[in-house]
């Protein structure tokens, strides 16, 4: 069992400490992830997007902050998950 100290938070107490209990790929590239929380025991489940390429000018880097132009972003991934 991994622990995932980033996140996401557990919906029902927030706590920032979650078990990835299960982990499996579909055909299209998304992780799904099954999680307990240890805190107060709550199961849940998260779906990571598969890494996309960002259409040229919707991210921008200025030295360790990104900014990421989400009304074009969503756009383009829109169009990609339709
Ligand atoms: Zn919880």
């Amino acid at each position: 069992m991994a622990v995932n100290r980033i996140g996401p938070p557990c919906p029902e107490c927030g706590c920032l400490v979650t078990d990835v209990t299960r982990t499996n790929r579909t055909a299209e590239g998304h992780f799904c992830r099954r999680r307990d929380c240890p805190s107060c025991g709550h199961h849940f489940q998260t779906v990571q997007h598969a890494e996309i390429v960002a259409p040229t000018g919707t991210v921008t880097w200025r030295y360790r902050t990104v900014h990421i132009k989400w009304a074009h972003f969503r756009k383009h991934l829109a169009k990609l998950v339709a």
